[in-house]
């Protein structure tokens, strides 16, 4: 699939829902707090039969998404589905990690359970190492829960563990080192990730925003210069710098400062309640539920997949005075 400005989709991110256990400032504001109706959400095996049309249509990666995934049950028979859908040759799974370490069997933690259900990479948000500054920003107390999560999905194996750390100014700039220094000890991939307007909430003024630039000033009089790779990429947007004098990487996804952020975009994102979006930064999304249910064939599902592509923008609106249709849990980060 292609878009008229040439963007190649190959990814597809998947929520399955927007409920979640934490309660980020930055995606799940106050006023917003209430859940879609649960008729209104996919379910699983309607969810696998448009990854099957998607993946005939040139999808190989899926990442499933939420709200929180791990709080919807069966999420581990759904994902080992998932991993053997043909064509799928990439699974990957986004967490807050607060619920990796628990039993999914006995003496089993989640994390090698989706490991053994064919899951290739986690992604686990992790914005501070400071336990009451987690409170602050997650609505939770649940830092050591996180931490544990990290450790399980560690023991398990994962091909690539990447950390996410939405930047604040104020909340988390202290943080950076720290995070540096705990990813790069046990081999993870940090990425620093600018705050994006997908929620309404006083949160997102400027005064809070803190740009990949500044962040890198920060830790370079910390590390010394950062050495671009502008070769290395791992399926998104984000781009990475190798820390001076050692073996450790990081990435920065800056979606409001990078003018060049959607150029190399190939993703598509299908919300927990059905629609296909072509863009995380435009309202722009299509009720491929409805059309489903009303008993469209996989061939007008194929159709509905490549007349979305073909409205994918140019570029995020984000830039603009954009105010979002949905709050970030409800898209599916
Ligand atoms: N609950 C999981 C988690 O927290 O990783 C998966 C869903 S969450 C919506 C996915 C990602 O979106 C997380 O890394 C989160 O930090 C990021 N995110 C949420 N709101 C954001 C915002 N306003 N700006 C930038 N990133 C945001
Ligand atoms: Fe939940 Fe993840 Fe959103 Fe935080 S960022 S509220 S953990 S969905």
């Amino acid at each position: 699939m292609q878009d008229p400005f040439g963007h190649r989709i190959s990814y597809l991110r998947v929520s399955i829902t927007d409920r979640c256990n934490e309660r980020c400032t930055y995606c799940m504001p106050r006023e917003l707090q209430e859940w879609l109706p649960r008729e209104g959400i996919l379910s699983f095996e309607e969810t696998l039969r448009l990854v099957r049309v998607a993946s005939r249509l040139g999808v190989r990666k899926v990442r499933v998404t939420g709200g929180e995934p791990l709080t919807r049950r069966n999420v581990l028979s759904f994902c080992a589905e998932l991993c053997r859908i043909p064509g799928i040759d990439d699974v990957g799974f986004s967490t807050n990690g607060t619920l990796l370490a628990r039993e999914a069997s006995p003496g089993v933690p989640m994390a090698s359970a989706l490991h053994a259900a064919g899951v290739r990479t986690v992604n686990v948000s992790l914005d501070t190492l400071d336990r009451d500054a987690y409170r602050l920003t997650t609505g939770r107390d649940l830092l050591p829960e996180a931490l544990a999560g990290i450790n399980s999905a560690i023991a398990a194996g994962f091909e690539l563990i990447k950390l996410n750390c939405v930047l604040m100014r104020g909340r988390n700039e202290e943080q950076l080192a720290p995070l540096v220094e705990y990813a790069g000890a046990r081999g993870l991939l940090l990425r620093f990730i600018e705050l994006m307007p997908v929620s309404t909430s006083e949160v997102l003024s400027d005064a809070n925003f803190l740009p990949i630039r500044e962040t890198q000033r920060l830790l370079e009089a910390r590390y010394g210069s950062l050495v671009p790779e502008p070769h290395f990429r791992t399926n998104g947007p984000a781009t990475y710098f190798q820390l001076p004098g050692r073996a450790q990487r990081i990435g920065f996804i800056g979606a409001m400062t990078n003018l060049h952020f959607c150029e190399s975009c190939n993703k598509l994102r299908l919300t927990c309640d059905g629609k296909l979006r072509p863009c995380l930064g435009s309202y722009l999304e299509f009720d491929i539920l409805s059309v489903m249910r009303a008993g469209a064939t996989d061939a007008e599902l194929e159709r509905f997949f490549l007349d979305v592509v073909e409205r994918k923008p140019e570029q995020h609106d984000f830039r603009g005075n954009y105010q979002t249709n949905r709050k970030m849990v409800a898209i599916g980060g």
